[in-house]
């Protein structure tokens, strides 16, 4: 038998804003550990928000052109306490990850800076960092409904140009709520892709003319006579799992940002932590991003490697100025510390 001898990995690429130490792994570590609990709970969260949709107010406010009373009938009020789960795994992450930079920190110092005392350590006690993951699970909670709101314009607007009757987008609304406005094109389109092609053996040229009719002639309500049922099953049935799909899509999108939001926030709180003990100069002092190897394409994080500011600014970028990672959607960058002393 032959053994196939693997590669060695690359390295990472080294200088400043590359690391060579392999620090940002114990908060990708850390990080990644956190992501399957925040991607379940978001998960369970938006499936039971989905549940909440009140479907007759749906139902009246699409039969009467009403686009706000659609809205409301979704209960946005209540999205917080669908993922309050994601809170507490979020504030752990982000204390672990506090702490191994603690003891980071004070290996490198014994080692490289004699001046600063090794005596950096997390206080779990300070409520400041319980306040930036509460913050944050308001950011996201906002982040998600907002987004909400435009799929659902969206939804009603195509469902409209299409010739959708109300009773059929129904559905629909409910079906795209937690979703990105793409996703929800995504969902209605592959929809009425498999109507076209279960109804008829029709060609490209005719699917395109009937699609819209077949919609108008209800074909949910044909399913209720039995005529089309089993295949107005089959069609719900995939649509179904597609959409369920999506929707742990976009939860593990989320899960990724902000476990590496969640990491480098503990970062930023043991630096803040230790300068108000006056264990380093803080005004001295610098932070450093870092775009680790695998985020190393991103065009919006690449121009900020090595890029070192004053801890209490904000790093610029062609997104807009953030605190810390992450910069964008599955931002898998990191920072480092820089003392006063190694400038
Ligand atoms: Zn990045």
């Amino acid at each position: 038998m032959r053994i196939r001898i693997e590669k060695a990995p690359k390295r990472p690429k080294s200088g400043r804003g590359f690391p060579d130490s392999g620090e940002f792994e114990t908060l990708h570590k850390i990080a990644d550990k956190v992501r399957p609990l925040l991607q379940i709970s978001l998960t369970k969260g938006i499936i039971s928000f989905q549940g909440k949709v009140d479907l007759n107010e749906t139902l009246v406010g699409l039969q009467t052109g009403d686009i706000s009373r659609v809205i409301d009938s979704v209960p946005f009020e209540e999205f917080a306490g669908e993922i309050i789960d994601l809170r507490d795994p979020m504030l752990a992450a982000a204390i672990e990850s506090g702490e191994a930079q603690a003891a980071f920190l004070n290996r490198s110092v014994s080692r490289l800076i004699p001046t600063i005392p090794p005596r950096f350590a997390f206080n779990t006690d300070n409520p400041r960092i319980a306040r930036i993951i509460d913050n944050r699970m308001l950011l996201i909670t906002n982040s998600i409904t907002n987004e909400t709101r435009s799929a659902i314009a969206k939804t009603v607007t195509d469902a409209f140009n299409f010739g959708q009757t109300a009773r059929e987008t129904t559905k629909d609304i409910a079906d795209v709520v937690g979703m990105t406005t793409r996703q929800a094109t995504a969902l209605t389109n592959f929809r009425r892709n498999l109507e076209a092609e279960n109804f008829g053996g029709l060609t490209d040229v005719q699917r395109r003319v009937i699609a819209p009719r077949t919609r108008n002639l209800n074909f949910r309500d044909a399913a209720i006579r039995g005529k089309f049922a089993d295949r107005v099953g089959s069609i719900d049935a995939k649509v179904d799992k597609y959409k369920d799909r999506l929707i742990k899509d976009r939860a593990n999108n989320i899960a990724r940002t902000e476990s590496i939001f969640a990491t480098s926030a503990g970062q930023a709180e043991i630096w803040e932590q230790a300068a108000e003990e006056g264990l380093y100069d803080r005004n001295g002092a610098r932070k450093e991003w870092i775009v680790t190897p695998d985020d190393r394409l991103c065009p919006f994080c690449e121009p900020l490697a090595g890029v070192r500011i004053p801890l209490a600014a904000q790093f610029q970028s062609d997104l807009g100025p953030v605190d810390q990672p992450p910069l964008h959607p599955r931002c898998r960058c990191a920072m480092n510390l820089i003392f006063a002393e190694e400038l």
